[in-house]
Protein backbone atom coordinates (compact mmCIF):
# COMPACT_ATOMS: atom_id res chain seq x y z
CA UNK A 1 0.00 0.00 0.00
CA UNK A 2 1.32 3.84 -0.51
CA UNK A 3 1.86 4.44 3.24
CA UNK A 4 4.11 1.81 3.64
CA UNK A 5 6.10 2.30 0.71
CA UNK A 6 6.16 6.00 1.30
CA UNK A 7 7.37 5.43 4.66
CA UNK A 8 9.67 2.55 3.48
CA UNK A 9 11.67 5.55 2.10
CA UNK A 10 14.30 7.25 3.68
CA UNK A 11 13.62 10.04 6.35
CA UNK A 12 16.15 12.56 6.35
CA UNK A 13 16.16 15.60 8.54
CA UNK A 14 17.01 18.52 6.11
CA UNK A 15 17.56 21.34 8.70
CA UNK A 16 15.92 23.44 11.51
CA UNK A 17 13.79 26.53 10.55
CA UNK A 18 14.17 29.56 13.39
CA UNK A 19 12.67 32.71 10.28
CA UNK A 20 10.45 32.36 7.45
CA UNK A 21 13.86 33.12 5.22
CA UNK A 22 15.10 30.06 6.46
CA UNK A 23 12.25 27.89 4.99
CA UNK A 24 13.35 25.54 2.24
CA UNK A 25 11.84 25.87 -1.17
CA UNK A 26 8.48 24.79 -1.68
CA UNK A 27 9.34 22.23 -4.53
CA UNK A 28 7.19 19.32 -2.70
CA UNK A 29 3.72 18.58 -0.34
CA UNK A 30 4.46 19.27 3.23
CA UNK A 31 2.22 17.96 6.65
CA UNK A 32 3.32 19.47 9.91
CA UNK A 33 2.84 18.41 13.33
CA UNK A 34 2.00 20.43 15.80
CA UNK A 35 0.92 19.78 19.84
CA UNK A 36 1.50 20.70 23.70
CA UNK A 37 5.06 19.92 24.73
CA UNK A 38 4.76 16.00 26.24
CA UNK A 39 2.15 15.49 24.03
CA UNK A 40 4.15 12.39 22.04
CA UNK A 41 5.28 14.35 19.09
CA UNK A 42 8.50 13.47 18.57
CA UNK A 43 7.92 9.75 19.64
CA UNK A 44 4.83 9.55 16.93
CA UNK A 45 7.16 11.00 13.73
CA UNK A 46 9.76 8.50 15.13
CA UNK A 47 7.39 5.99 15.05
CA UNK A 48 6.00 7.19 11.69
CA UNK A 49 9.62 7.17 10.36
CA UNK A 50 10.41 3.81 11.38
CA UNK A 51 13.46 5.87 13.22
CA UNK A 52 14.35 5.99 16.60
CA UNK A 53 15.81 9.52 17.04
CA UNK A 54 15.06 11.43 14.03
CA UNK A 55 12.97 14.06 15.35
CA UNK A 56 13.94 14.77 18.92
CA UNK A 57 12.32 14.61 22.21
CA UNK A 58 11.62 18.26 23.00
CA UNK A 59 11.92 18.58 26.65
CA UNK A 60 13.84 21.72 26.80
CA UNK A 61 11.63 25.09 26.25
CA UNK A 62 14.72 26.47 24.14
CA UNK A 63 14.35 23.50 21.35
CA UNK A 64 11.25 24.56 20.54
CA UNK A 65 12.07 27.13 19.38
CA UNK A 66 12.82 25.96 15.66
CA UNK A 67 10.48 24.37 12.76
CA UNK A 68 12.43 21.17 12.26
CA UNK A 69 12.22 20.06 8.34
CA UNK A 70 12.37 16.08 7.61
CA UNK A 71 12.42 14.65 4.20
CA UNK A 72 10.31 11.58 3.99
CA UNK A 73 11.30 10.70 0.26
CA UNK A 74 12.22 13.12 -2.32
CA UNK A 75 8.43 14.28 -2.58
CA UNK A 76 7.12 14.77 0.98
CA UNK A 77 8.65 17.10 3.27
CA UNK A 78 7.39 16.16 7.32
CA UNK A 79 7.04 19.55 9.42
CA UNK A 80 7.68 19.21 12.76
CA UNK A 81 6.39 22.33 14.51
CA UNK A 82 7.64 23.94 17.80
CA UNK A 83 5.73 22.35 21.12
CA UNK A 84 3.41 24.73 22.93
CA UNK A 85 1.88 25.71 26.06
CA UNK A 86 5.38 25.43 28.26
CA UNK A 87 3.71 27.02 31.89
CA UNK A 88 7.05 29.04 32.38
CA UNK A 89 8.19 30.07 28.74
CA UNK A 90 8.86 33.59 28.52
CA UNK A 91 6.61 35.52 26.87
CA UNK A 92 9.27 37.09 24.48
CA UNK A 93 9.94 33.58 23.63
CA UNK A 94 6.13 32.68 23.41
CA UNK A 95 5.36 35.67 21.27
CA UNK A 96 8.05 35.13 18.54
CA UNK A 97 7.03 31.63 18.21
CA UNK A 98 3.75 32.36 17.85
CA UNK A 99 4.22 34.98 15.26
CA UNK A 100 6.77 32.34 13.01
CA UNK A 101 3.80 30.19 13.47
CA UNK A 102 1.61 32.41 11.76
CA UNK A 103 3.76 33.27 9.18
CA UNK A 104 4.40 30.03 8.51
CA UNK A 105 0.64 28.69 8.42
CA UNK A 106 -0.45 31.32 6.65
CA UNK A 107 2.62 31.89 3.80
CA UNK A 108 3.20 28.29 2.73
CA UNK A 109 1.43 26.98 -0.26
CA UNK A 110 2.15 23.69 -0.16
CA UNK A 111 1.65 22.47 3.11
CA UNK A 112 -1.38 20.25 2.59
CA UNK A 113 -2.37 18.96 6.38
CA UNK A 114 -1.60 20.10 10.19
CA UNK A 115 -1.99 17.44 12.26
CA UNK A 116 -3.13 18.11 16.00
CA UNK A 117 -1.67 15.87 18.40
CA UNK A 118 -3.85 15.60 21.74
CA UNK A 119 -3.13 14.01 24.28
CA UNK A 120 -5.53 11.21 24.80
CA UNK A 121 -5.78 11.66 28.56
CA UNK A 122 -6.41 15.03 28.47
CA UNK A 123 -8.24 16.31 25.59
CA UNK A 124 -8.34 19.27 24.19
CA UNK A 125 -7.01 22.22 25.83
CA UNK A 126 -7.11 26.22 25.84
CA UNK A 127 -4.23 26.48 23.68
CA UNK A 128 -4.95 23.49 21.57
CA UNK A 129 -8.07 25.77 20.95
CA UNK A 130 -5.38 28.90 20.22
CA UNK A 131 -3.68 26.73 17.60
CA UNK A 132 -6.94 25.20 15.85
CA UNK A 133 -8.22 28.91 15.57
CA UNK A 134 -4.78 29.92 13.91
CA UNK A 135 -5.36 27.02 11.63
CA UNK A 136 -8.54 28.29 10.97
CA UNK A 137 -7.57 31.94 9.80
CA UNK A 138 -4.93 30.80 8.02
CA UNK A 139 -7.24 28.06 6.35
CA UNK A 140 -5.29 24.89 7.18
CA UNK A 141 -6.80 21.91 7.06
CA UNK A 142 -6.67 20.17 10.22
CA UNK A 143 -6.36 16.56 11.27
CA UNK A 144 -6.10 15.63 15.40
CA UNK A 145 -4.41 12.81 15.96
CA UNK A 146 -4.75 11.08 19.57
CA UNK A 147 -1.73 10.41 21.08
CA UNK A 148 -1.01 7.54 24.25
CA UNK A 149 -4.27 5.85 23.59
CA UNK A 150 -2.52 2.69 25.88
CA UNK A 151 -2.70 4.80 28.40
CA UNK A 152 -6.35 5.31 29.12
CA UNK A 153 -9.33 2.68 29.50
CA UNK A 154 -11.63 2.30 26.73
CA UNK A 155 -14.49 4.50 28.55
CA UNK A 156 -12.34 7.54 29.20
CA UNK A 157 -11.20 6.95 26.19
CA UNK A 158 -14.60 7.62 24.93
CA UNK A 159 -15.29 10.76 26.83
CA UNK A 160 -12.25 12.59 25.57
CA UNK A 161 -13.38 11.31 22.09
CA UNK A 162 -16.41 13.34 22.67
CA UNK A 163 -14.76 16.05 24.15
CA UNK A 164 -12.69 16.44 21.28
CA UNK A 165 -15.05 16.13 18.77
CA UNK A 166 -17.35 18.85 20.38
CA UNK A 167 -14.38 21.57 20.00
CA UNK A 168 -13.57 20.45 16.57
CA UNK A 169 -17.36 20.96 15.46
CA UNK A 170 -16.55 24.32 16.32
CA UNK A 171 -13.44 25.07 13.93
CA UNK A 172 -14.09 25.08 10.29
CA UNK A 173 -10.87 23.76 9.28
CA UNK A 174 -11.14 20.74 11.47
CA UNK A 175 -11.45 17.36 9.35
CA UNK A 176 -13.82 15.74 11.24
CA UNK A 177 -12.01 12.09 11.07
CA UNK A 178 -10.17 11.70 14.22
CA UNK A 179 -7.19 9.33 14.21
CA UNK A 180 -6.24 7.21 17.21
CA UNK A 181 -2.64 6.25 18.10
CA UNK A 182 -0.47 4.70 20.42
CA UNK A 183 3.78 5.05 19.19
CA UNK A 184 3.76 2.28 22.20
CA UNK A 185 2.01 -0.12 20.69
CA UNK A 186 1.83 1.10 16.99
CA UNK A 187 -1.85 1.50 17.22
CA UNK A 188 -2.74 3.53 14.20
CA UNK A 189 0.67 4.64 12.39
CA UNK A 190 -0.15 2.65 9.31
CA UNK A 191 -3.62 4.59 9.12
CA UNK A 192 -1.92 7.80 9.61
CA UNK A 193 0.76 6.69 7.14
CA UNK A 194 -1.86 6.31 4.52
CA UNK A 195 -3.56 9.36 5.18
CA UNK A 196 -0.19 11.10 4.11
CA UNK A 197 0.18 9.19 1.55
CA UNK A 198 -3.08 10.20 0.34
CA UNK A 199 -1.74 14.23 0.31
CA UNK A 200 0.77 13.56 -1.38
P1 LIG B 1 7.00 15.74 22.63
O1 LIG B 1 7.47 16.75 23.65
O2 LIG B 1 5.62 16.03 22.16
O3 LIG B 1 7.96 15.53 21.51
O4 LIG B 1 6.82 14.37 23.43
P2 LIG B 1 7.72 13.04 23.42
O5 LIG B 1 7.63 12.35 22.11
O6 LIG B 1 9.07 13.39 23.93
O7 LIG B 1 6.91 12.15 24.47
C1 LIG B 1 6.69 12.57 25.80
C2 LIG B 1 6.62 11.37 26.72
O8 LIG B 1 5.50 10.56 26.40
C3 LIG B 1 7.83 10.45 26.60
O9 LIG B 1 8.15 9.98 27.87
C4 LIG B 1 7.34 9.33 25.72
O10 LIG B 1 8.00 8.11 25.95
C5 LIG B 1 5.89 9.23 26.12
N1 LIG B 1 5.06 8.71 25.00
C6 LIG B 1 5.00 9.19 23.74
N2 LIG B 1 4.13 8.47 23.00
C7 LIG B 1 3.61 7.54 23.80
C8 LIG B 1 2.65 6.48 23.61
O11 LIG B 1 2.06 6.26 22.54
N3 LIG B 1 2.35 5.70 24.71
C9 LIG B 1 2.96 5.91 25.91
N4 LIG B 1 2.59 5.11 26.91
N5 LIG B 1 3.86 6.87 26.12
C10 LIG B 1 4.20 7.68 25.09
Amino acid sequence: DRGRLLFAQESIFVKGVVAMSGLPPADRIEVCFAGRSNVGKSTLINALTGTKALARASNTPGRTQEINYFAQGPDLYLVDLPGYGYANAPLPVVEKWQKLLKQYLSGRPTLRRAFVLIDARHGVKKVDEEIMALLDSAAVTFQCVLTKTDKVKAAERDKVLGQVRGALSKHPAAYPELILTSSEKGDGIATLRAIIAGLV
